[in-house]
């Protein structure tokens, strides 16, 4: 398929767009002012013409035999702030629904966060109602998805009002797992390979700790939360939890969190040394995650642990007595089926965790899933899967707190972070909905600077990966630097 861009170059948007409806796919381009007479096949003309009082937006859309076009003129006062571009990707979603016949859920919101367009309505007046029909009718979104977006957003409310200026919460990357799973892009490396790392890492991460504790002093910013997510934390030993722990708590003025997170996630890295090491250094939420209840979907996806070493970790986790845990569960995994994902969803709902997230299969080209799922193995049907979760999760009480969209999910669905009694993890939230600093420490970390008075955002980004990241500490060290520059310039 070639994308032609004419008198613009909105390349990305209108590459994210054609994806919603064929995936996997490689395109090629042909930019604005090159030739494109001899291109043929498959292949998208978008079109700005400008003249002097109007401007014509047309794309035209050419599959095998079929073909499709869409035009609209404005007059030239009127063309929006962007140029065009949404008018284009709107004529481009209509042309490409027409010739596919698919109607992705979520319409021309090609982003990874729906919800936040949602908040930004609530904040500039608009109602419920508005916003419900702005979304259905101007970005094409389907009504359960209007309404999840807008219930997700109404949970958040009180949250996000509750952040305050200078507080900031804190990510923690372990970027290591015990084995690779099939669906992982993560940077994430399996310890067996990498296990002349991790001690290497542990001490770096130790003095990157003690050395951003320095710069937040200096600013006087607040910890608000922790996350230690992953990979996979648990597959450090109890000591080296309680190592890294320890020193948070010690550099860090800890008297004002309200949550801390260790993502435990897989079953055979769980022990009841390392759970009651992370409660006794103050976490007080933990991730339990089963993916699946069936064992024969563990071992498809590469997951060293059965569903019985699940239970055994969950039971514990409960017994060392921690007020949240989350349970991570993702439907579209391959050779799974909706009866299958059904029973998992049941399951896990007589455990009554306090959050339930439900993922959706994201087919990334980094994992090895990618080439299976292009030859069809992955034939589920993950949208009757996420219906059945929504449905049994509100029925259960359970209502959605944070949602976000990854590139390449299966059917183009959503991960949904579900929550019963008011336990809405605040740093899903946060990160989320951009609403407040995140300071990421480790290897494939990323911080992001908020500034909430003078909407600023900017990234900082440690070396992705472990060996890198030990290679090169004094200089990753220096990137923490910026957190500096950006709160002295605001
Ligand atoms: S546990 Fe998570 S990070 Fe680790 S390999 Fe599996 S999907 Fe990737």
């Amino acid at each position: 398929m070639t994308l032609i861009l004419c008198g613009h170059s909105y390349k990305y948007e209108l590459e994210s767009v054609l994806k919603l409806f064929i995936p996997a796919t490689r395109f090629s381009f042909v930019y604005d002012g090159e030739d494109y007479s001899h291109v043929s096949g498959d292949r998208v003309i978008t079109e700005k013409r400008e003249d002097t009082n109007t401007v014509v937006f047309c794309v035209c859309c050419y599959i095998g035999i079929k073909s499709e076009t869409e035009t609209q003129k404005l007059d030239l006062k009127d063309v929006p702030s962007d140029g065009g571009e949404f008018i284009l990707s709107k004529l481009l979603f209509k042309v490409m629904s027409r010739l596919t016949g698919i109607s992705p859920e979520w319409g021309v919101i090609t982003g990874v966060r729906p919800v936040k367009r949602v908040n930004e309505m609530l904040d500039s007046g608009y109602s419920e109602s508005d916003i419900k029909s702005r979304l259905i009718n101007d970005f094409f979104v389907a009504e359960n998805k209007a309404d999840i977006a807008i219930k997700t957003a109404n949970g958040q409310r009180k949250i996000l009002k509750s952040v305050k200026a200078d507080s900031f919460s804190m990510y923690i990357s372990i970027p290591f797992c015990p084995t690779r799973c099939s669906y992982c892009s993560f940077v994430s490396q399996s310890v067996g390979k990498a296990l002349n790392q991790t001690d290497e890492y542990i001490k770096n991460l130790l003095s990157e700790i003690e050395y951003t504790a320095g710069i937040v002093k200096r600013l006087g910013l607040l910890l608000d939360t922790v996350y230690i997510g992953g990979g996979t934390p648990t597959v450090l030993s109890a000591y080296q939890l309680k190592s890294v722990m320890t020193r948070i708590t010690e550099c860090f003025d800890t008297s004002l969190v309200r949550e801390f997170t260790v993502e435990a996630g897989r079953a055979d890295t769980i022990t009841k040394d390392k759970l009651t090491a992370i409660k006794e250094c103050g976490a007080n939420r933990v991730s339990i995650n089963p993916q699946t209840l069936n064992d024969s979907v563990l071992k498809a996806i590469g997951r060293d642990h059965t569903v019985k070493d699940f239970y055994s970790s969950f039971y514990l986790a409960r017994e060392a007595g921690f007020d949240v845990i989350n349970t991570d569960l993702i439907a579209g995994l391959p050779t799974d089926t909706l009866q299958s994902f059904e029973k998992t969803v049941d399951e896990t709902l007589k455990l009554s965790p306090e959050n339930i997230t439900v993922h959706t299969l994201s087919v990334k080209r980094a994992s090895d899933i990618n080439i299976n799922a292009q030859l069809g193995v992955l034939n589920n049907p993950a949208g009757k899967m996420v219906e059945y979760a929504t449905s049994a999760l509100s029925q259960r009480g359970y209502s959605p707190y944070y949602l976000y969209r990854q590139k390449n999910m299966v059917e183009n669905l959503e991960n949904i972070g579900w929550e019963k009694g008011g336990t809405q993890s605040l740093y899903n939230i946060f990160i989320m909905e951009e609403s407040q600093t995140v300071i990421a420490l480790g290897a494939g970390a990323s911080t992001k600077l908020v500034d909430l008075k003078g909407k600023r955002l900017e990234r900082v980004f440690n070396y992705k990966y472990a060996v890198d990241y030990n290679k090169n500490f004094d200089l990753m060290l220096k990137k923490k630097d910026e957190i500096e520059r950006f709160y002295l310039n605001a």
